[in-house]
């Protein structure tokens, strides 16, 4: 039997039933794609620079969420992220509050400059402190 692509789609039945031949070796070759290209041994998440609320621990961790982690050492959950100020180099642990979408524009703009101010000395210069690498 000559192999028709015209016959094929003019027929309802041979064009579904080729139709769903072709989206499954699509899906595995997508599989099998995934699992050769997929990296191997990486953890989730990301590496950040943590400060303890609680007891003032600084550490380098890997996580997904500042929510799911503890501290390492008095295993408080009452973490941020550690952030400093250019102006006085003063370091804080910082939590990025989380913005209600209802909130009105001008609102949630005057939380975020009361937010992203050292609180040491008012500056607005303050940023994360990067995570060195590896
Ligand atoms: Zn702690
Ligand atoms: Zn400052």
């Amino acid at each position: 039997m000559a192999f028709n692509f015209a016959e094929i789609m003019a027929d309802r039945q041979r064009r579904s039933r080729f139709l769903v031949f072709i989206m499954v070796v699509a899906s595995l070759l997508g599989l099998g794609f995934f699992w050769l290209t997929a990296p191997k041994d990486v953890q989730p998440g990301f590496k950040a620079n943590i400060v303890c609320r609680d007891c003032g621990h600084k550490e380098t961790i890997r996580l997904r969420s500042i929510k799911d982690v503890r501290c390492p050492k008095c295993k408080s959950r009452n973490l941020g992220f550690a952030w400093k100020c250019r102006g006085c180099d003063f370091e804080f642990p910082f939590i990025k509050p989380e913005f209600k979408t209802d909130d009105k524009r001008n609102d949630s703009w005057e939380l975020v400059e009361k937010v992203y101010v050292c609180p040491n000395c008012g500056q607005r210069d303050v940023f994360a402190i990067p995570v060195k690498k590896e």
